[in-house]
């Protein structure tokens, strides 16, 4: 059993309401971020202690499988997510299972920790997965403004990379700028990025809106690393030619394991939690307006 520090809204959550996310028992409680302080541990649990600061991975693996021994717990047959079949995390307290949890070091503050399991960590992880950053390699981040956006010019920035934020919004660009080396403003971002140098990883935080550009964005032997998915409605057609005569690798996924949670943990201290706002859990519809206006830069957090 875990006090709830901080929780944070995401886009997923405003998905979850539209019910595509089928996995869901109702009723269910949301929120799928956390970093807490441990309250109560259960019977036969070991190596963690009341009073211990953790955060949670988005959902509780078994453990126990090929695939948590092989640390890709992420792949397990059995896992199960928070707010999908598990209680989430908006709420006082909540019970987590300890399969799930990663302690969080003294250093890193609970902003910067809340972000890790579906920020920061699900970058670095999709960073890891797409062969890493080389010093100075040239990276795009769409969506730069938003939540995971603002995040993941940082933690390319953390890893070595020079990076260009693209953004649609004029009044956005000196926030992103102040992270960025580069912005771009527009939907139509690939001419303008070949020009400043050669592109070999984009980070897509947008999905069916921006792939397109992204995908004309890169050089080649590029990575496409798509995480966003705003529209699931929409479909995409990728013209092959794209991908295989400029040898782009597309890597798409979701989630961290304890391995990038920990590792991201680490490298937590170099990057600034970007917060839009922090509401209470009786405010938290203002919140959802909030993340759903799209006039913010960064994430919205719950502090119950
Ligand atoms: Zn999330
Ligand atoms: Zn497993």
């Amino acid at each position: 059993m875990i006090r709830v520090n901080r929780a944070a809204l995401c886009y997923r959550d405003l998905l979850q309401l539209q019910g595509y996310y089928p996995r869901m028992k109702y009723p269910v409680i949301l929120g799928h971020e956390v970093v807490g302080t441990i309250e109560e541990v259960g019977e036969g649990v070991t190596g963690f202690e009341p009073g211990e600061r953790v955060i949670s991975l988005l959902y509780a693996p078994d453990g126990t499988c090929e695939y948590c021994i092989s640390g890709e717990e992420a792949y397990c047959h059995s896992r199960q997510g928070y707010s999908e079949e598990l209680d989430g995390f908006f709420a006082e307290k909540a019970r987590v299972k300890v399969t799930s949890l990663v302690k969080v070091p003294k250093e890193v503050s609970d902003e910067a920790a809340v972000l890790v399991p579906c920020v920061t960590g699900m970058i670095y992880r999709g960073i890891r997965r797409s062969g890493g950053i080389r010093p100075g390699e040239m990276v795009l981040v769409t969506g730069a403004s938003g939540g995971v956006g603002i995040h993941a010019i940082q933690v390319a920035k953390a890893l070595g990379a020079k990076v260009i934020g693209v953004t649609t919004s004029e009044s956005k660009a000196p926030i992103v700028k102040k992270y960025a080396d580069y912005v771009i403003v527009g939907r139509k971002f690939s001419e303008e990025a070949k020009k400043i140098g050669d592109v070999t990883l984009v980070i897509d935080t947008v999905g069916t809106p921006t792939i397109e550009e992204s995908l004309k964005s890169l050089w080649m032997g590029g990575r496409l690393l798509q995480i966003g998915n705003v529209d699931p409605s929409q479909a995409y057609q990728l013209r092959l030619g794209y991908v295989i005569l400029k040898d782009i690798k597309i890597v798409a996924h979701a989630s961290a394991t304890k391995r990038d949670a920990l590792e991201t943990l680490k490298l937590s201290t170099k990057i600034e939690p970007v917060i839009a706002a922090t509401v209470s859990l009786d405010r938290i519809n203002e919140g959802y307006e909030l993340l759903k206006s799209g006039n913010k830069v960064g994430k919205v957090l719950v502090k119950p």
